[in-house]
């Protein structure tokens, strides 16, 4: 069963809860969501020979890219505070 099956069958059940069943269904789907890839945020006030990308739940800092350099400074796979993992999907093409 795929991750994506997994999470909408907690939501569902979770909106059919309530009392601790329903805080603890609300646990698994805040877990289960950090293991499915999301975009990151990218920042826009921001120096312009730099892309800086944010993480979608808590707006630390996972990737930097130097558009003078066509590098990358660093670029995370998973969010080193809150552990959201990233999807660089399209992102470095761009
Ligand atoms: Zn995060």
């Amino acid at each position: 069963m795929k991750d994506k099956e997994v999470l909408s069958y907690l939501m569902d059940r979770y909106k059919k809860s309530n009392g601790k069943r329903k805080k603890m269904l609300y646990a698994s789907i805040l877990a289960l969501r950090k293991r499915i890839p999301q975009k990151p945020k990218e920042q826009s006030e921001v120096l312009s020979i730099y892309n800086i990308y944010n993480c979608p739940c808590c707006e630390e800092g996972v990737g930097i890219y130097n558009i003078e350099r066509e590098e990358w400074s660093y670029q995370n796979e998973y969010c080193p505070e809150c552990g959201q993992h990233i999807s660089w999907e399209g992102i470095d093409s761009e």
